[in-house]
């Protein structure tokens, strides 16, 4: 098996604009080869813009959320294969905020999962659990049931990425133990490996998201199967990004 190439993913959610680019120019001028791979992943709006400046950067532009169908009577939604051709190399599926604003269920998720493979693009397919689960002491029965029922059948390791952000530590400031999270990849590790194959699940990546920062990243990647990290604020500002980076 090939190592696992490190991911830094930032999700700009819902936050950015045409002016922000000038962070991704001051990220490449201080990380011109940053050792890892690098995603961005800003609001649709700017995806097509983003792929042209980025284009022969080492910058990759993604989505934030797909459309399960590929086109159709759905006002408002976009479809995978728009994403695609806007530039989009990467979706995240089944992040937190849409399970909980948008009802998504894992249903949900595998399907759009499925329709962002069918489009030729790699998912990020997101688990984790509530406060109330981790107090309740249901943490891994969640986030396996989440892996199972949002995972597809028969995929190729190199085109998924699960990343496992706690609710409770996206945008709180609050990071689970070293301990808490490598219980949770070792877990995710072991389901993978389970169901598509030691080789398959050993090659899928594994990210750790809620409250990156430059301050914590190097501890974080330090636990074993944490292959990179999925950001939100601290993706926005150039400095922060790049301290997460060059952590990596
Ligand atoms: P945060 O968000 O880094 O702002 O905590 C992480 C995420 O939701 O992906």
């Amino acid at each position: 098996m090939a190592p696992r190439r490190k991911l830094a993913a930032g999700n700009w959610k819902m936050n950015g604009a045409l002016a922000d680019f000038a962070q991704i120019d001051a990220l490449l001028a201080a990380h011109p080869d940053p050792g890892c791979d690098v995603l961005i992943c800003p609001p649709a709006t700017l995806i097509s813009p983003m792929a042209q400046r980025t284009a022969g950067t080492p910058v990759q532009v993604g989505a934030q959320d797909c459309h399960q169908e590929e086109k159709g009577a759905h006002t408002g939604d976009i479809a995978a294969p728009m994403l695609a051709e806007a530039g989009a190399r990467h979706v995240i599926v089944g992040h937190s905020e849409r399970r909980a604003d948008h009802g998504e269920t894992d249903d949900i998720v595998r399907a759009k999962a499925q329709a962002a493979l069918a489009a030729g693009m790699r998912v990020i397919v997101c688990v984790g659990e509530t406060l109330e689960q981790r107090e309740g002491g249901s943490t891994i029965d969640v986030v396996g049931g989440q892996l199972q029922g949002s995972v597809p059948d028969g995929i190729d390791g190199e085109q998924l990425v699960v990343a496992y952000e706690p609710v409770w530590a996206i945008g709180t400031g609050k990071v689970p133990t070293n301990e808490e999270i490598e219980e949770v990849h070792g877990f995710l590790r072991q389901a993978l490996q389970k169901r598509f194959g030691d080789d398959t699940g050993a090659g899928i990546r594994l990210l750790y998201g809620g409250s990156v920062k430059p301050s914590n990243a190097a501890e974080i990647f330090a636990v074993p199967d944490v292959d990179g990290a999925l950001v939100g604020g601290a993706s926005l500002k150039a400095d922060d990004f790049g301290g997460i980076i060059a952590a990596l």
